[in-house]
């Protein structure tokens, strides 16, 4: 579903990607692991279209994203959905409506469906009871899971998570890991996290991805890569970790 080809990303001449190569299969949870700096972020910002490549192509769902015409952008770019480390709600509007602006801008979804679809989502991360208050009323955990129910309402084939839990207070952590483990076995989403939650990583992932100075250097199902990695760069970085 996910494809990057030999893609390069600079800052300067600080080359944070370097010609990398991976890919996501349709439906797998995927994370990505390695040491502050190695290029995991900036793999997600890509894909929101957040930044571009110097190098290299991006293809989703089979379609161009990078290189592609405007036009074109706009479409993959539906496909994909991203939860970041500030859960960057609108301060201003109501829970509900957080959830449906983009639904009824963007894919010009009816207000009705719209909400309709909120309450479910909402319901699903447990804050059923929390559609009229405004994001400060509400835990950091909370909003967190707000702006995953806000991802979701654009229905997305892909959704990034970056580092979702790393801006919350420790007893705020497994609320939302749990629903992000139950839409993990209850939908068909794809899913690509970043995550320091090292056991998170181990429940939900399909292929864990150990990345170093911009590149794949060992990638595997969790067992493997938790349990007995082969590169050593690998087991330094599991050792800091867990
Ligand atoms: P972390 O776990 O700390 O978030 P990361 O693996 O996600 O690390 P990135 O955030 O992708 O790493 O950053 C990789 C490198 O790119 C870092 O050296 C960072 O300083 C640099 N970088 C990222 N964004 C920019 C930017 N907008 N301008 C300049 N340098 C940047």
């Amino acid at each position: 579903l996910i494809r990057f080809d030999h893609v390069t990303k600079r800052f300067g001449s600080n080359t944070v990607l370097d010609e990398l190569d991976f890919s996501v299969e349709s439906g797998k949870h995927v994370t990505l692991i390695g040491p502050s700096g190695s290029g995991k972020t900036t793999i997600l910002r890509l894909l929101m279209t957040l930044a571009k490549p110097d190098e290299g192509t991006i293809t989703v769902a089979g379609d161009k994203l990078f290189p592609a015409p405007e036009k074109q952008v706009r479409e993959v770019r539906k496909k994909i959905g991203m939860v970041f480390q500030q859960f960057n709600l609108f301060p201003n509007m109501s829970v509900l409506r957080n959830i449906t602006e983009a639904p009824v801008t963007v894919l010009g979804m009816s207000k009705d469906e719209a909400e309709a679809r909120a309450r479910e989502l909402l319901d699903m991360v447990g804050l059923a009871d929390k559609c009229d208050a405004r994001p400060t009323q509400l835990s950091g955990g909370q909003q967190q899971r707000v702006a995953i129910a806000r991802a979701l309402a654009m229905r997305p084939q892909v959704l990034l998570l970056d580092e979702v839990t790393s801006a919350l207070d420790p007893e705020l952590v497994a609320g939302v890991l749990d629903v992000l483990r139950d839409i993990a076995r209850t939908t068909d989403i794809t899913m690509l996290c970043v995550t320091h939650e090292m056991n998170f990583a181990r429940d939900i992932s399909d292929q864990v991805l150990m990345f170093d100075s911009g590149r794949v250097i060992e990638s595997g199902v969790p067992e493997k890569i938790f349990n007995d990695p082969e590169k050593d760069r690998t087991r330094e970085f599991l050792s800091a970790v867990l």
